[in-house]
């Protein structure tokens, strides 16, 4: 049955705006894809069943397996959208920490989408697909997007950035997610009182994207969420200056945390970094992967099952 493979995100730039009236805040980001996967396999059911999901894979810790889950969510908007019954069993294999900062809901989401628009035949158009993903989440788009891309808006307005190279990351994952919306709350209250600009992202970025250059891709790294995050759990700075010590060309808190993203000059010093987060005991576990890959595909079967 149809098995839908979805990256992970990482962002290279996380601009953030002052708190709207609608409750959000405005977001300037880079995203890149990188090859840390979940895969998410749509199965029949039986009429009525409704949505089931089997949890599988490394880091299931605190994923719900009802309708909280963002992938039955996803199933059912899919089946309104198709006027038919959301009955499908799906089996998710996670890779993506939990509430790491990661996006890792959003990309079972982007995963259901698409491996229930193949199970169920619809062929649904790229563009409704996008429209779809963007009501289940900010994040939803890009996982489906991939690749390298500006975020505006709440970071669900997609354009695709142009970047040359393979950029060799390492991420410490911590040993507990961080709730994202404590983290935007905790970035309101440290900037209480101060003037915020509209939330942008530098030309420095872009240009070192654009020719490939990732030490200065490592040098134009930046989230404004890193210090919330930080302070929320103070132990992260102790990954990040291993990050420092060992020679990363860039360094930062993915999304709202609390992983750690470093970024390796290529793959031999990724294993250096990964061993020196290992010994240092600052996270629970560590995982490398490159960057920038596709966004959500339908993959064989025959590749890592579900
Ligand atoms: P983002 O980077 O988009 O802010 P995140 O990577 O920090 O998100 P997620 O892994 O997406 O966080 O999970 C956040 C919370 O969403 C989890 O703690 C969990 O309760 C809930 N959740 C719902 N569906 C899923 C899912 N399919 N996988 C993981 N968590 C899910």
């Amino acid at each position: 049955m149809p098995i839908a493979r979805v990256p992970a995100k990482v962002n290279l730039a996380l601009s953030v705006g002052g708190l709207g009236g609608d409750g959000y805040h405005p977001l300037a980001t880079v995203f890149q894809a990188v090859s840390l996967y979940d895969h998410v396999e749509a199965n029949p059911a039986a009429p009525g069943a409704g949505v089931s999901i089997a949890l599988a894979g490394p880091e299931t810790a605190g994923v719900p397996t009802g309708l909280e889950n963002l992938a039955a969510r996803a199933v059912d908007l899919l089946a309104a959208e198709a006027g038919r019954a959301p009955d499908v069993a799906l089996r998710i294999r996670k890779e993506i920490p939990v509430a790491g900062g990661m996006a890792g809901g959003s990309a079972d989401a982007a995963g259901a989408l698409l491996a229930c628009d193949a199970l169920w035949g619809l062929r649904t158009p790229r563009d409704r697909l996008f429209e779809l993903a963007a009501e289940l989440g900010a994040d939803v788009p890009f996982a489906l997007l991939g690749g390298t891309a500006l975020g505006r808006g709440r970071g669900d307005r997609l354009t695709p950035v142009l970047s040359q190279g393979t950029y060799h990351w390492v991420f410490a994952i911590a040993d507990s997610g961080l709730s994202t919306p404590a983290v935007y709350r905790e970035i309101d209250r440290l900037r209480e009182g101060s003037v915020l600009t509209e939330p942008g992202v530098g030309d420095r970025l872009l240009v070192a994207l654009r020719r490939g250059d990732a030490e200065a891709v490592g040098a134009a790294l930046s989230n404004d969420l890193q210090r919330a995050a930080v302070s929320l759990r103070p132990k992260l700075q102790m990954t990040l200056e291993i990050a420092e010590e060992y020679g990363a060309l860039g360094w930062l808190v993915s999304g709202s945390g609390p992983t750690v993203a470093a970024l390796a000059r290529d793959e031999e010093h990724s294993l250096d970094l990964a061993v020196a987060f290992t010994a240092s005991g600052v996270c629970r576990t560590v995982a490398r992967a490159t960057g920038a890959v596709p966004g959500a595909r339908i993959v064989p079967a025959a590749g890592p099952r579900a």
